[in-house]
């Protein structure tokens, strides 16, 4: 223990994390002597290694693959966000007690800067990413928010889940704003095309606003904020979304503003 209070990020794996990075340039631009951590933690020890941070001089954490739905159970109480997403990826300890949240809804509401309220849009993914984009689009009063996904059967899960609608074949065309929180793009192997033709976006004009979750390793430009760009789109990316997520972490952790500059500076020149 080094006496700094300490936060981290909770994954499996989480060597590529760019949150270390990012968070450790927001303490440093407000003169805290935090230090922020990746915490490589396999599932089964997920719950016990959680438990144990408070009294190791942890003041919250992050969570990322496999944990998110295990740091919404495993909190004492949590918000009307990670409730309704059914995921937190922000942990806060204080005074023995353990609050879940989801900042990657409010990140992606932030990370838009405009209003979404009586937008047509369209979420393609049902996994994490997909529950906190379609519940951020509803929470931010669109109009419609249409989920696809590869997998029929978990869109549909989710639209019911969340009271929306199941786009089995949604036509691309006819939304104002386009979500891709699918995790097509992340792998380089795959050309653009075939992304691209493989979330039906390979013959269609894009809307007027795209945001792409996906970020790449090696700071490429992924194949749907590429599209997107050609096509004359306002494009969101997903370096922009993991800024504005960890802004919230940051805030709800030392009570303070968050340095955005720094912390968009820090996770766009941080390499994996
Ligand atoms: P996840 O729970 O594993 O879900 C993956 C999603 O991608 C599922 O909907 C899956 O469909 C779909 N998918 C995977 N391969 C596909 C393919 N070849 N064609 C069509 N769909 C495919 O992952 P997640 O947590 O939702 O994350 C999704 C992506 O968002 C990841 O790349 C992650 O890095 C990114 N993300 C970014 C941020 C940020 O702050 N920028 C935050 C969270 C997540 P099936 O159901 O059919 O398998």
């Amino acid at each position: 223990m080094t006496g700094r209070t300490l936060c981290g990020v909770l994954g499996h794996p989480v060597a590529h994390s760019r949150s270390p990075a990012m968070q450790n340039a927001a303490f440093d631009a407000v003169g805290l002597d935090w230090l922020y951590v990746p915490l490589p933690v396999a599932p089964d020890r997920f719950r016990e290694v959680v438990r144990a941070l408070p009294a190791s001089g942890y003041r919250g954490a992050n969570v990322t693959i496999p944990h998110k739905l295990a740091a919404l159970e495993v909190a004492d109480s949590a918000s009307e966000a990670a409730t309704g997403i059914g995921a937190a990826n922000t942990l806060t300890f204080a005074d023995g007690h353990l609050e879940a949240e989801n900042t990657d809804a409010a990140g992606l509401q932030r990370a838009l800067e405009r209003p979404m309220t009586g937008l047509r849009t369209l979420v393609l993914g049902a996994g994490g990413a997909g529950r906190a984009a379609a519940w951020a689009l509803r929470e931010g009063g669109a109009a419609e928010v249409a989920i696809w996904n590869r997998t029929p059967e978990r869109a549909a899960a989710l639209a019911r889940d969340l009271g929306l609608d199941h786009a089995e074949r949604p036509d691309r065309a006819a939304v104002d704003l386009l979500v891709n929180a699918t995790s097509v793009g992340l792998d380089p192997r795959l050309g653009a095309d075939d992304a691209l033709r493989g979330l039906g976006l390979a013959d269609a004009d894009p809307p007027a606003v795209v945001v792409d979750l996906v970020y790449r390793s090696d700071g490429a430009e992924t194949p749907v904020a590429g599209w997107a760009r050609g096509g004359g789109a306002h494009v969101v990316d997903g370096i922009e979304v993991l800024v504005r997520q960890g802004a919230l972490s940051f805030e709800l952790w030392t009570g303070r503003p968050a340095p955005l500059e720094a912390m968009r500076a820090a996770a766009r020149s941080a390499r994996a």
